[in-house]
Formats: C-alpha cells, structure tokens, sequence
C-alpha cells in the first residue's frame, strides 16, 4: 500500500520523536538545520536586545514627539520579530539560552546603546542629541538588514517556512531604515529624503511580521 504513496514513509522511523522530519528535509536540500537554527538565535537576540535598547533610545528622544512615534513602531516591530522566529529554533531543534545574558551576547548586532556616557545611574544628557540617537536607530536598522538578507539566501528554495519569516521582517527593516534615513537627513543634513511611507496605523502594527495573523500558537 505504502509503495503507492511516495511521502507514506522516509529516513525518520514510524513513532521516532528524537528525529525531525522538518529538519531531515532541510538536510536534503543541501542545508544544515543545525547551523540555520544557531544563525536564526543569533538574529533573534539581536531583535531582542533591539528592542530592549530601543526603549531607552525612545524615552530619551523627549520633545521630538514625530521620532518617538517612528521609533516605537520600530522597536514593537523588532519584538514581533523575536516572537515570530522563536518557535521556528524549536522546531529544527534548538532551544533559547537559559541565562538571558548568554542570549544577548550572541546578538548578530552590536548593542543599539544610547550614544553618551552611563555614570552612577545616569546618561551625561548634556551631550545627547536627537542626532546621535537617530544615528544608532540608522545603524541597527542597517545591521538587521544584512542579517535577513543573509537569511533569506541561505533558505531561499530549500526552507520555505523560514524564508517566509525571514522575508517578511526584512520587509520591515528595509522600511525601519528609510524612516530612519528620512529622520536623520532632516535632523541633522536639513535635507529632504523621505522614506516614502508613514507610520503604523497602530504603534508596533508589525504588517508583515506579526505572529497575530502568522501564527497564533507561538
Ligand atoms: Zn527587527
Ligand atoms: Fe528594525
């Protein structure tokens, strides 16, 4: 009977659960499921820690209502990109680091930290500009870019499922930094380079990326 049904049966034993098949398959195609998920934790700590920074780089862009907006939407969106590629490490096998600093370690980004000086409790706020911050916005923006895109090649006609994450937030990125480009050219250049796009309906609305419409169980 079996034999007339071509996926009825493959590497993985009848009741195995130590063995994937969703990540046999990705082995077939020529591409380690193993080494996908650890470059996928990578890229998550770095939404993470991306958007725990950009907490302290929203608050403290007090006055430039306009730049608070568009950062919030960004760092919510950088959550959703956590949420979203998590349960995709469980799936081919991994796991997120037990201690939360072992995880911001590994960011594939560097830390999107506020641009002064932090003394006995404090940022030397004499010294911060609006400026500074938007350029530490530009930056994080541009490294999750080559992140996903790095991505997007690796599992691009072998992994559907994570490519289709992946293109999805690198939808948002490439718009996080046009926003960021149009902010700081205005800023700091006085010059006029839109972004083409406004903010979110709602803040954080995520259009590609959101897990919501995505995937409810994650
Ligand atoms: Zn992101
Ligand atoms: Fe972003």
């Amino acid at each position: 009977m079996s034999d007339e049904k071509p996926h009825a049966a493959g590497n993985v034993d009848a009741g195995d659960t130590s063995e994937r098949v969703g990540m046999a398959v990705l082995r077939e195609r020529g591409l380690e499921p193993e080494e996908l998920r650890e470059k996928l934790l990578d890229a998550i700590g770095a939404e993470f820690t991306t958007y725990y920074y950009y907490t302290n780089l929203r608050m403290h862009l007090a006055g430039h209502e306009d730049y608070k907006e568009i950062t919030e939407d960004a760092r919510l969106e950088d959550r959703a990109h956590f949420e979203l590629v998590a349960p995709r490490v469980y799936e081919l096998g991994g796991a997120l680091p037990n201690d939360i600093r072992e995880f911001a370690d590994r960011a594939s980004c560097p830390d999107a930290d506020m641009p002064v000086a932090y003394e006995t409790g404090g940022f030397d706020l004499e010294n911060l500009t609006a400026e500074s911050i938007l350029e530490v916005l530009l930056e994080a923006e541009r490294c999750a870019i080559r992140t996903w895109s790095e991505i997007c090649d690796m599992t691009h006609g072998v992994d559907p499922r994570t490519y289709d994450m992946a293109q999805r937030i690198l939808q948002e990125e490439i718009e996080h930094e046009a926003w960021f480009v149009e902010l700081l050219s205005m800023e700091r250049d006085g010059e006029v380079n839109p972004a083409g796009h406004f903010v979110r309906g709602e803040p954080g609305d995520a259009p590609y990326s959101t897990n919501n419409r995505f995937n409810d169980s994650a």
